[in-house]
């Protein structure tokens, strides 16, 4: 059914055969999968959003809600620690649930080559693959196609690459890449976009983003009825008027959240931060933002400042295993002589695992030592200083007075 042939205020249904409703979930199922009449919104062919806004920030564009999963639901604004291979590296699904992760990413690219997103199906699918019950995120590929450069090749079609392990020629189109995503049983599925690298001409920025719309469209009716969500992702490059016209034939087509994409790529912060002011009043505030790939603590403090409501980045775990670890005053390289002696925790404020146990010194020791330990216990302790800073964050939205959490979280940051 063309979507030019619903009447204002319909949704598009979505291609669902009898019987396919798990027991328990047809109500859950019902609100998401069938034509009903929704508030009257700019948008008319929107899908019923699965966000629930609980709080506006007064001063900012700040704001506090939840994300609905088949799975269970994430509060908002969240931090996804990323699981590329199946596994947030160096810890466990009871490390991740203790420090209170509430949906991770995994990655399309790396389970489609290795071990193959068929045996993780006929496994159960990736939360039983990687024993973790609660929601996951699936990027689509694209970014990791983008990064391959000269091993992939992109047409209308979509994108034929050498496998970065063994060379073996590979294809991933939008149809391709919601298949993979529906055997993996992820909870929000990505579409498979053109990441538009930095810098770019306008004319590249147009051909790809353009590219990218109609390989969002071929994601949407690719969907083959699945209860798992569904996002769109603006492009655009560096063009704000790009990218407000992307988030518009996006919001067109209809998702059940919005992301960013091909940010963080090389341009300056404050680039980064007038691409997101430019896209995120164009999105429907009744659906998810994403804002892929950031980042660092004070993007994801910037992000939320701007009304995003989601975040993932290998910057914790990469970090945590090289020896940087993030405190509330800024940032330690745990190798530095002055931590030999040093008997204090990473971070005073910090009630990690970590910090409750081990000295800095100790730390130091490990990290020489290229101790296995020191991965798991580094880990422990970024991943909970990433999750903990959304916690406060969250906290200071719902009582109003985020604008004050973030001068006090910059008056803090005074590092080593
Ligand atoms: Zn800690």
């Amino acid at each position: 059914m063309a979507d030019v042939c619903l009447p204002h205020g319909f949704r598009r249904p979505v291609r669902k055969k009898p019987g396919q409703e798990k027991a328990g979930q047809a109500a859950f199922g019902s609100s998401l999968f069938h034509i009903h009449v929704i508030s009257p919104s700019p948008f008319p062919m929107q899908k019923n959003s699965p966000f629930t806004l609980h709080r506006n920030s007064s001063c900012c564009a700040a704001r506090r809600g939840e994300v609905r999963t088949e799975h269970g639901s994430f509060q908002t604004p969240m931090f996804m620690p990323v699981g590329t291979l199946g596994t947030v590296k160096a810890v466990t699904p009871e490390n991740l649930i203790e420090m209170d992760a509430q949906i991770i990413l995994g990655n399309t690219y790396h389970l489609y080559i290795r071990p193959g997103h068929e045996l993780i199906r006929s496994l159960g699918g990736l939360h039983r693959f990687m024993h973790w019950d609660r929601p996951i995120l699936t990027d689509s590929g694209g970014f990791q196609i983008f990064s391959l450069k000269e091993l992939a090749r992109i047409t209308e079609q979509g994108a034929t690459f050498r496998s970065h392990l063994d060379g073996s020629s590979l294809f991933l189109g939008p149809e391709e890449a919601i298949a993979v995503q529906e055997a993996l049983g992820s909870d929000i599925m990505m579409c498979l976009d053109t990441c538009i690298p930095y810098p770019a001409t306008r004319d590249e920025a147009i051909k790809a983003t353009d590219l990218t719309t109609r390989w969002a469209r071929r994601c949407r009716e690719a969907q083959s009825g699945t209860s798992q969500l569904l996002f769109g992702i603006v492009q655009g490059g560096m063009y704000g008027d790009l990218r407000r016209d992307h988030a518009h034939a996006l919001v067109d087509i209809g998702f059940d959240g919005y992301a960013l994409g091909g940010l963080s790529v090389g341009e300056d912060k404050a680039l980064m931060q007038e691409m997101t002011e430019a896209v995120i009043p164009e999105l429907p505030p009744e659906y998810p933002r994403y804002l892929m790939g950031v980042g660092t603590p004070e993007d994801l403090v910037e992000g939320v400042h701007r009304g995003v409501d989601m975040f993932d980045c290998v910057m914790p775990t990469r970090n945590a295993r090289n020896g940087t670890l993030f405190t509330s005053t800024g940032k330690i390289t745990i190798k530095n002589a002055r931590y030999r002696e040093d008997k204090a925790p990473l971070d005073a404020e910090c009630t990690c695992y970590t910090c409750r146990n081990y000295s800095r010194a100790y730390l130091r020791h490990l990290y020489q030592c290229r101790e296995i330990l020191s991965y798991h216990l580094n880990t422990i302790h970024n991943l909970h200083y990433y999750l903990n800073l959304m916690a406060g964050i969250r906290a200071a939205i719902e009582r109003d007075q985020f604008t004050a959490f973030r001068n006090d979280f910059y008056g803090k940051l005074a590092g080593e």
